[in-house]
């Protein structure tokens, strides 16, 4: 695989897998869409998951990596990210659910989110979500060679702070390709020093912006692993692995 500055450039056929993997995260994603309602609990999620994972003969891409232990990530309201799956954890009329995932597909990783509502939500959290949901199809837009890639996390800072909301930093998009997590960094906040490093054709990303309705602070469980928000205030998440073309930003995760 060629490198440019210690990126690795996918090929045409590298690509091709990359969208067949994701096109397989998308297929799970749009699953959990469907099932998710009051009275599911996170663990019955991460069943669904399995499964599906069983029927595409597809490795989950994120149990067992750095110890994780499930397919599944589930984030409930104050959760940012990295939340077990539990029988304990029932869905309730009201809540945010983030689902994040992963398979690996001959050798490549998919990797996507999406923030579902369950039921009737407040108007703030309704809020959040679908300005997350548009900061990450801004910073998407801005996936084209012959950009910096701090356009993308420009865009997604600017528009989620815009609308009042704040941008988590400890956590950070990335490269995605044979390893889940590659370089670079994608930062979902402009860093000190524009212009950030050239966006090339052949670059995969996992653009992911984490949005806060209060501080952006995180801390984490005993678990060791669930995020959340310092103040306990809601957070969103949603992610798309992103190939750059030519002709600009294709979206892998698609049905
Ligand atoms: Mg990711």
């Amino acid at each position: 695989m060629k490198k440019y500055r210690g990126v690795f450039l996918k090929n045409e056929r590298e690509i091709g897998l990359l969208r067949e993997a994701n096109r397989m995260v998308a297929l799970i994603l749009d699953e959990l869409g469907r099932q998710v309602r009051p009275g599911l609990s996170t663990m019955a999620c991460e069943e669904i998951v399995q499964k599906m994972c069983a029927e595409f003969k597809v490795k989950p891409g994120f149990q067992g990596l750095y110890g994780y232990p499930y397919a599944l990530c589930c984030a409930v309201n104050e959760v940012i990210v990295h939340g077990f799956p539990s029988e304990e954890c029932v869905l309730k009329e009201g809540d945010i659910v983030s689902f994040d995932m992963g398979v690996v597909y001959q050798g490549m990783n998919g990797d996507a989110a999406r923030t579902f509502m369950i039921g009737e939500v407040s108007d703030e959290a309704a809020r959040l979500v679908r300005v997350t949901e548009e900061s990450l199809a801004l910073g998407v837009a801005e996936a084209r060679p012959g950009n910096d890639l701090y356009a993308i996390s420009e865009a997604v800072q600017r528009h989620a702070e815009g609308a009042g909301f704040h941008v988590v930093r400890r956590f950070v998009g990335h490269g995605v390709g044979a390893s889940l997590h590659e370089k670079p960094e994608v930062p979902n906040f402009v860093p000190a020093g524009r212009p950030g490093p050239p966006l090339k054709v052949g670059m995969v990303l996992a653009i992911e912006p984490m949005i806060t309705v209060g501080t952006p602070e995180v801390e984490i469980l005993d678990d060791k692993w669930t995020a959340v928000t310092k103040d306990r205030s809601l957070a969103a998440h949603w992610e798309h692995s992103v190939a750059i073309l030519p002709d600009g930003p294709h979206i892998l995760d698609l049905p």
